[in-house]
């Protein structure tokens, strides 16, 4: 059984303040681990470790000094890969083939590509223009903003997690992250890493705990914290808003989405079944780019609609790693039991094509929160099976005529995080995509990600934008400096 503890000031001893809460193995139900819950003096703690870290060792270090360090956590991380891997598996229960191939290299190339933008940064300059003809050179510096609160959810718990603490602490910020509830194992490992590779003690501290009212809340509405940068559900992010306007705290939020795909006539068919297997299906529907509604233009809404359910059919729920398993549970049981209650309003109201139900596999994984793969339509566009992000393997599907309808059904969401164009017309996709109200749009392919681009939502998906330089941006306050020549 493990223990967690919380990272504070360079330091695992620190204790829980709080009771213990428990950790379990998704695939089995079964506990295997506890955690401790931060309350106020923990909190206090962290933070008065970031701040002081701020100045000294990390403070001295100039941007190439501290780029390098990144590199030897994304160094560290690969170094103990297969590790991080069983850690994010055991939290999660994902397939060994998505948690090695997506999570932990992602993880590595978050401190890799910060590490290359920072260093790679070019200021602005402009040569103004003076009353007395001399001029005067105008510049930007950048500086920290100071500790920054990152708190990440249970999906893709080490690469959202690090998404925020690479650009973070390339800028010079210290960071006190908190990891979800339910996935503290990779988050414990990065400190460790961080440990290793010489980041100064207090430049990262890692707490444990609930989200509300409790180390989440009191994080957020820490007067200590100078910045904070969330991932998770829209109602969260809210409150989160709530408690950062008290101090004024600037905020980074990516939030939840109801993504819209759109199938053409036109569209390769097969490349569309495909790519929509993988954009409603992948990490068991539990991403926030997963697509949840899919329109597909009426005269090839029966034959799309037909292969699209016979390939959910064959997809093979299993053990993490077995070779071939290709979904794993949902994250907990309490997750579960809410999709569920979703997949039965639809089988009441509409038409179940494919799944529906949860697997019996007559061993321990049926103690674990495993659903099949759903594929349902024949609901209304009001139906809260259609307007609530769900956040399970999970797919609607509802025919289209025209471009217009099409864009106002994708549109028709309080949410706005990404698209998906299935067509071949590249007229269309490029008429198409800036009429999309989403911060992504992906044409024929989904989440083929370059970490340089802006990445984000509009509307309840989200305030700003994170990725590349956007996220450099976020992280630092820009400082112009005016030199009379
Ligand atoms: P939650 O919003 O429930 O939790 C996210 C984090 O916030 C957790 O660490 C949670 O702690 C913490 N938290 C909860 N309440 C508060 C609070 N009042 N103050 C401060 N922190 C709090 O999200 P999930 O973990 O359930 O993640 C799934 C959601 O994340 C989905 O909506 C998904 O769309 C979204 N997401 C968005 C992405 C994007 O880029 N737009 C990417 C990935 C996911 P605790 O675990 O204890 O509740």
């Amino acid at each position: 059984m493990r223990s967690f503890k919380h990272y504070i000031g360079g330091r695992f001893d620190a204790d829980s303040d709080g009771d213990r809460f428990d950790v379990v193995n998704p695939v089995t139900g079964l506990k295997f681990g506890t955690v401790p819950h931060a309350l106020l003096p923990t909190v206090n703690s962290a933070v008065t470790a970031a701040h002081s870290a701020l100045s000294g060792q990390w403070g001295d270090l100039d941007t190439a000094g501290r780029c390098r360090v990144l590199r030897r956590v994304a160094d560290g991380i690969e170094d103990r890969f297969e590790e991080f891997v069983a850690a994010e598996i055991a939290d999660t229960g994902k397939p060994y083939a998505l948690a090695s191939s997506v999570d932990i290299p992602r993880g590595i190339s978050n401190f890799r590509s910060y590490a290359d933008l920072a260093l790679g940064r070019a200021e602005e300059t402009h040569n103004t223009t003076t009353p007395d003809g001399l001029g005067a050179l105008n510049y930007t510096v950048r500086r920290p903003l100071g500790v920054v609160a990152v708190i990440s959810p249970w999906n893709l718990p080490l690469l959202l997690l690090t998404w925020k603490v690479a650009p973070a602490l390339a800028m010079g910020n210290t960071v006190v992250a908190k990891p979800s509830e339910l996935t503290p194992s990779t988050a414990t490992l990065l400190a460790e890493v961080m440990d290793e590779a010489g980041v100064p003690p207090g430049v990262f501290n890692l707490i444990h705990g609930l989200g509300t009212d409790s180390a989440g809340a009191l994080l957020t509405s820490h007067p200590g914290v100078d910045a904070i940068a969330f991932t998770g559900e829209t109602r969260t992010g809210s409150a989160i808003m709530s408690a950062a306007a008290r101090n004024l705290t600037p905020v980074s939020f990516e939030l939840g989405g109801k993504n819209a795909g759109l199938v053409f006539a036109d569209a390769d068919l097969e490349q569309a079944v495909e790519g929509t297997i993988a954009s409603a299906f992948t990490n068991s529907g539990q991403v926030c780019l997963c697509t949840e509604r899919l329109y597909v233009q009426r005269e090839v809404f029966d034959d799309f609609a037909t292969a699209l359910a016979a390939r959910a059919k064959e997809l093979v729920l299993g053990r993490p790693y077995d070779a071939g398993t290709q979904l794993g549970p949902l994250v907990s049981a309490e997750h579960r039991a809410k999709v569920l209650a979703y997949f039965r309003q639809a089988a009441a109201e509409g038409t179940v094509l494919a799944g529906g139900a949860v697997p019996e596999f007559g061993d321990d994984r049926d103690g674990g929160f495993y659903v099949q793969p759903t594929v349902l339509a024949g609901l209304p566009e009001t139906h809260l099976v259609v307007r609530d992000e769900i956040f399970g393997p999970v797919v609607h599907l509802a025919p289209f005529d025209t471009e217009d309808e099409a864009v106002r059904l994708a549109n028709d969401s309080p949410y706005g995080l990404a698209a998906t164009l299935w067509t071949t017309d590249v007229s269309r996709a490029h008429r198409l995509a800036p009429r999309l109200e989403v911060g992504i749009t992906w044409v024929n392919c989904w989440n083929l990600r370059d970490l340089r681009t802006p990445f984000g939502g509009v509307k309840a998906s989200g305030i700003g934008r994170e990725g590349g330089t956007h996220s450099l941006d976020f992280f630092s306050e820009p400082t112009n400096v005016c030199v009379k020549l």
